[in-house]
């Protein structure tokens, strides 16, 4: 399958046409931003890595009946995937208090959670991703009830899922942002990418961080964090 014209380029990846109307190929990028954009980088061999995390971890999703974008990894940076239309929702699931959560609520990071929270954002720039729940996604016409119900059900399977496989390599998941698409046939599917860029991901034993948040929080030791993490992941498969 071969690259044709470049139908997007958003902060973190290119996405090309291919010669299939159906199938898309998507390109990772070294590129960071954070903050809605305010801040920007590079993070040297993130994107190879990104590609391969989100295609070894939407494999595993496969294999356990969640229905997934991914096609085939093409090479180090470069994977095909099913052309969807992206549900404009940023879909996170968390375990952990962090981040936004943390601030909006004052409560601490690393407060655990007795069950998963599941939230919604419109995913939207210009806006800021606000925040917003069901019958605000369904009369803004995001999506349908159906879709909302299915979306909440594949994205707390993913954690449940997610949660087990980072266990297993000693890295303790806090939090994710999932995106979903539609097929031709509106059939859902998850799509975007699963990646330090996306997930919180922090050393069981010692709660160091491991993620994007080494970039946000000017921490340093940001690209040795992902490689530390691959490594994790790709010698507990
Ligand atoms: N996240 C993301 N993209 C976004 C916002 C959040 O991938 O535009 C991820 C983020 O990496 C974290 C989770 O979603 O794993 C929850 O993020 P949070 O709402 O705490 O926002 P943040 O503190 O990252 O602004």
């Amino acid at each position: 399958m071969e690259k044709q014209e470049l139908l997007y380029e958003g902060k973190a990846k290119k996405v090309y046409a291919t010669q299939d109307p159906e199938l898309l190929i998507v390109s990772y990028k070294d590129d960071a931003t954070a903050f809605n954009g305010l801040k920007k980088g590079t993070i040297a061999g993130k994107g190879a890595i990104n590609n391969r995390m989100s295609n070894l971890l939407m494999a595993r999703l496969e294999k356990e009946g969640i229905p997934t974008h991914f096609v085939e990894e093409l090479n180090d940076r470069e994977t095909l995937v099913k052309r969807v239309s992206i549900v404009p929702l940023e879909v996170i699931v968390r375990n952990i208090a962090a981040g936004s959560f943390s601030k909006r609520y004052g409560v601490e990071e690393g407060a655990v959670f007795d069950r998963p929270t599941f939230e919604l954002s419109y995913k939207n720039d210009g806006l800021g991703d606000p925040l917003l729940n069901d019958d605000h996604a369904a009369a803004l016409g995001l999506a349908s009830r159906e879709e909302l119900a299915l979306i909440r059900n594949y994205a707390l399977t993913i954690n449940g899922l997610l949660k087990k496989i980072w266990a297993d390599c000693g890295v303790t998941l806090v939090d994710f942002k999932l995106e979903f698409g539609r097929l031709g046939d509106g059939t859902i599917v998850l799509a975007d990418e699963i990646s330090p860029d996306t997930c919180r991901l922090w050393d069981a034993a010692t709660h160091e961080k491991l993620d994007k948040d080494r970039f946000r929080r000017d921490l340093g030791g940001v690209e040795e964090a992902y490689v530390r993490v691959m490594e994790r992941l790709t010698n507990s498969l």
